[in-house]
């Protein structure tokens, strides 16, 4: 059995969303097909959400009438049959329903969540009536009965596994299982959502519930590149990466995945392949339990990063004092992403700022604290074996005339990482790829 993930830009028009389906249904195994929402779905939901959220009606229903004719035209186009669009444009329509319906008067996070989700239902509900209409048996599982947060906001795989079996048990082969990517259901059974870029992790989870042959990330791009292509020109892509060398590149920005996403594929040992539906021939990158050996792979840049310093003479030769810095952080359920300390001071990063007036107020209690916004992380990823000396050098050479904010390096062999500013970011992903990589063919 194999998982196959498409993103937005896969089906971003009724073409593509056509060749998906022909790609599925070549595959000779049993395949879980998990999509996104058409591309600019999301973004145009949250538009709608963040107009009713600021009780401007007028500018909601703008929006929403853009998105109906945009389906409206996809639907007229995908289908080949009469019988076939009357059938799509039924299913899409509910959602319309549901999305001109949501209350405006009180309308909050959680009604966002509920529009939010409406896009991989409606697209997973297209691909499925498409499948029908050229006569292939299709079954369009629900991802809100068996995608479930539990009480830390953490996917239960054990309830997926129970819930998604039994589904599929329901129908018989030969068919091809579609679901939504992103959407699921919190610990109160509310609709919630896996965070942007989130059925990369669907994915991946229904992948390590059913302990497939493989997960098969299918995108716009031909893999894993060297370096971010929105910034840096000349990059290409990485055929084998470690499951570790991957995590550290999703985790640190690299957006092909979601930052969670290669966690349950590790868990499980089993293999993540990224291909391109525009180039479905292409080897794309080989996500494994192995590593190919070289030594520097790829940089990758993660924004809107918060650093944060505490200085304390009261650390100066005392043991527990990070024990009560790290106790604050968690007490707010903030990750810290990076750490370096000195004698008398710890700075480190975090990446979710919601607590951030709480746990500076209680880290005051400790000593003098600064915060630096704007921030961005950049990790340069690949086997940095300690008793290969050089490696570092060869990065911080790329980065002698940056001003560096703070420096991680030993804390995995995989991952030097550095604080910048900002403004900084698409100057250093450029040095470091002519420092790093020049030597490429
Ligand atoms: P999807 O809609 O298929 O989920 P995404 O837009 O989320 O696609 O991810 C693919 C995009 O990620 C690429 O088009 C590329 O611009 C961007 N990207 C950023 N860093 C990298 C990288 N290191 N390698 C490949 N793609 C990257
Ligand atoms: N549709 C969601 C998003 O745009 C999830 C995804 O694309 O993976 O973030
Ligand atoms: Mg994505």
């Amino acid at each position: 059995m194999k998982v196959l993930k498409f993103g937005g830009t896969s089906i971003g028009t009724p073409e593509r969303m056509r060749a998906v389906a022909e790609l599925v249904t070549r595959e000779p195994e049993v395949v879980v097909v998990v999509l996104s929402a058409l591309s600019k779905t999301t973004d145009k939901l949250l538009k709608i959400g963040a107009a009713l959220q600021s009780q401007n009606v007028d500018s909601a229903l703008a929006h929403i009438d853009e998105l109906y004719s945009h389906y409206q035209q996809y639907v007229n186009a995908l289908y080949t049959t009469e019988q076939g669009r009357k059938q799509g444009w039924k299913a899409v329509e509910r959602h319309f329903d549901l999305i001109r319906g949501v209350p405006r008067k009180v309308f909050d996070n959680r009604e966002e969540r509920v529009l939010v989700a409406q896009g991989e239902l409606m697209s997973t509900a297209m691909f499925h009536h498409y499948l029908q209409e050229q006569g292939v048996p299709s079954a369009l599982l629900p991802a809100l009965e068996f995608v479930r947060l539990d009480d830390n906001g953490e996917p239960d795989l054990n309830f997926l596994r129970v819930n998604l079996t039994r589904l599929m048990q329901e129908h018989p082969p030969p068919v091809l299982f579609i679901t939504q990517g992103y959407i699921c259901r919190n610990a109160w059974g509310e609709i919630d959502n896996l965070k942007r870029g989130g059925s990369d992790y669907t994915a991946s989870l229904v992948g390590a519930a059913l302990r497939c042959e493989e997960i098969q990330i299918w995108t716009d791009i031909d893999g894993m590149h060297n370096n971010d292509p929105r910034y840096v020109k000349d990059t290409y892509p990485i055929r084998e990466l470690s499951f570790d060398e991957a995590a550290e590149l999703a985790y640190f920005g690299a957006k092909i995945l979601h930052p969670s996403s290669v966690q349950p594929a590790k868990q499980f040992n089993i293999p993540v392949r990224l291909l391109n539906t525009m180039e479905p021939l292409a080897p794309g990158t080989l996500i494994a339990d192995k590593t190919s050996g070289s030594e520097i792979k790829a940089v990758a840049a993660k924004d809107g990063i918060v650093a944060i310093k505490i200085k304390s003479t009261r650390m100066f030769l005392a043991y527990g004092f990070l024990r009560r810095v790290f106790e604050v952080f968690e007490r707010y359920k903030t990750p810290i992403d990076m750490i370096t300390t000195s004698e008398v001071a710890v700075s480190l990063t975090i990446d979710n700022p919601e607590h951030l007036e709480d746990i500076t107020r209680e880290l005051r209690e400790f000593g003098m604290v600064e915060v630096d916004h704007d921030q961005t992380i950049i990790c340069v990823v690949g086997d940095f074996v300690a008793d290969r000396p050089g490696m570092a050098l060869r990065v911080f050479e790329a980065l002698k005339a940056i001003p560096i904010r703070m420096i991680s390096y030993g804390g995995s062999r995989h991952n030097i990482s550095i604080l910048i500013h900002i403004s900084l970011k698409a100057e250093v992903l450029k040095v470091l790829n002519d420092g790093l990589f020049k030597t490429h063919p």
